[in-house]
């Protein structure tokens, strides 16, 4: 029997506003700040203080259940999730249970298959919590260290149906959420702060089937790489069990980075209870239809939209536009290009800027904020290339010399003599001695080693340091060759 994976993922996200949900404390960077420097006695969880909402946090959750395409509910709740553990001063966190803030939306991925909506279930914002290291001291007892910088954070938990198929969908929807937290301005997406975490829930069934399986929740998934690692071991390890005759345990589960296997953390049975109740010190969540409205138009572009366009207005392949659109700044530094070179095609455009420039990225560690080359002046280099002043060979040099000097392009070409040698008189003088100088050669052409052509062809290019331009050097190259031959023949 062949078996169906089923997932539905809950993404964590902070909301990188600059206080936290329910105080005035800063949200500070988890690496960098010193422990316990942005803390007070709300989210340090003193008796007898008072938690009041970061409108802010608010707003950025709209944001992101708009572009989501929720419901907005215009009333909801919060509620105390209670339960204890060291990194909860409070013993509850503040959470959105009953009534979350948003519903029923939609994210757009792309894969191998094409293009799909995956169902979002719910939207909800919450607080973070704080920060356990445990520490074992080589042959002493260990102990943990907390750190509540962290607690009282904005948290939006982004909720799915069980709507996803495969590993290849999980890592599309990941991505896309991702990439459609940094568009919003929301979060930077740096998962190595851990502003990003996953939790899977993995079920499998007999395919063809329209019923649940058994699910496990993985918690705590904090890299795509995890994230895809743990379903692909769960679907993995569910199948065989269902295969022979076994059933899956309903279970909570953690992921063993080292050893890349799951293992249990608690079964059905040992289940929280949470016993959720409304939040007595908070107002209902009242929120207006004219703010939705005024945070609905102030949307941008979103990626799924921006790619769909890339690949409709500039004839992109639907690989580079999802490469181009990533970033938002990628994104908008492509469109410049386009608008400076509005005579050159969309599409060479995007091959200079996924091929050279990403290499380039890549090598030197600079993001696209930093590059020497603005989209300007990547433009005119094209120009100058699609004019036939350069060839490709040359432009690429000139492109490496621009991205470490931040001069530009006519300069270069200038002060190096690189212009590329299109006039045919010139060639029509080189390749003739060329011919003359390589008389065997010639001799092996006419006797029919036509590949001796390409031979040809380079030795002109070399002659003169490779500028010469490759489609009239190959008709000259041709025409007196075919000369020759027909000299030979008679
Ligand atoms: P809980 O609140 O206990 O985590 P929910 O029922 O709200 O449980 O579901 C949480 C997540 O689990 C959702 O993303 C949902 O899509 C997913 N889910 C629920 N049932 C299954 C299942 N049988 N297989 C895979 N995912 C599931
Ligand atoms: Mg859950
Ligand atoms: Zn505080």
């Amino acid at each position: 029997m062949e078996f169906e994976p089923v997932i539905g993922l809950e993404v964590h996200a902070e909301l990188q506003t600059r206080s936290k949900m329910f105080c005035a404390c800063p949200v500070v960077d988890a690496t960098q700040a010193e422990p316990n420097t942005a803390v007070c006695p709300v989210c340090a969880g003193m008796p007898g203080v008072l938690p009041v909402i970061n409108q802010r946090a608010v707003e950025y959750a709209l944001r992101v259940a708009l572009a989501l395409d929720c419901e907005i509910a215009t009333h909801s709740l919060f509620a105390r999730k209670n339960y204890f553990y060291p990194d909860l001063p409070k013993g509850y966190q503040i959470s959105q249970y009953e009534y979350p803030l948003a519903q029923h939306g939609r994210l757009p991925i792309f894969t191998s298959a094409g293009e799909r909506a995956v169902s979002i279930r719910r939207v909800h914002l919450e607080e973070d919590t704080g920060k356990l290291t445990h520490i074992t001291p080589p042959g002493g007892e260990s102990f943990s260290l907390v750190d509540l910088n962290r607690a009282g954070v904005p948290l939006l938990e982004i909720v799915s149906e069980p709507d996803l198929f495969s590993v290849e969908e999980v890592r599309a929807y990941a991505m896309a959420l991702r990439t459609l937290l940094r568009y919003l301005g929301v979060n930077s997406g740096d998962m190595e702060k851990g502003v990003i975490r996953f939790e899977a829930n993995v079920s499998v069934r007999p395919k063809g089937s329209t019923q649940l399986g058994t699910r496990v929740e993985i918690k705590n998934l904090n890299s795509f790489r995890a994230l895809e690692r743990a379903v692909a071991y769960e679907i993995e390890r569910q199948s065989r069990l269902l295969s022979q005759g076994q059933h899956v345990e309903q279970e909570t589960l953690g992921w063993n980075e080292t050893e890349e296997r799951t293992y249990s953390q608690r079964s059905k049975e040992e289940a929280h209870d949470y016993r959720y109740f409304p939040e007595p010190d908070l107002p209902p969540l009242v929120i207006e239809k004219a703010w939705i409205a005024a945070v609905r138009a102030a949307l941008p572009e979103l990626p799924h939209a921006r790619r769909r366009r890339f690949i409709e207005n500039y004839g992109l392949s639907p690989i580079d536009a999802a490469l181009l659109v990533n970033e938002r700044a990628v994104a908008e530094y492509y469109e410049a290009a386009v608008r400076a070179a509005s005579d050159l095609p969309p599409r060479m455009i995007a091959n200079w800027i996924l091929g050279e420039v990403f290499a380039w990225m890549n090598e030197s560690g600079e993001s696209i904020e930093q590059l020497k080359v603005s989209p300007d002046a990547l433009a005119e280099l094209l120009a100058h290339l699609q004019a036939g002043e350069i060839n490709q060979t040359t432009a690429k040099a000139v492109l490496q010399e621009m991205l470490q000097s931040g001069e530009r392009a006519a300069a270069i070409i200038t002060s190096r003599g690189l212009r590329q040698v299109s006039d045919a008189d010139a060639l029509r003088a080189l390749v003739a001695r060329v011919l003359a100088e390589n008389p065997n050669e010639v001799q092996s052409y006419l006797r029919g080693k036509e590949t001796l052509a390409n031979w040809f062809f380079g030795q002109v290019m070399r002659a003169v340091g490779g500028k010469a331009n490759p489609q009239v050097l190959r008709a000259e190259l041709e025409r007196q060759l075919s000369e020759l031959k027909s000299h030979h023949a008679n």
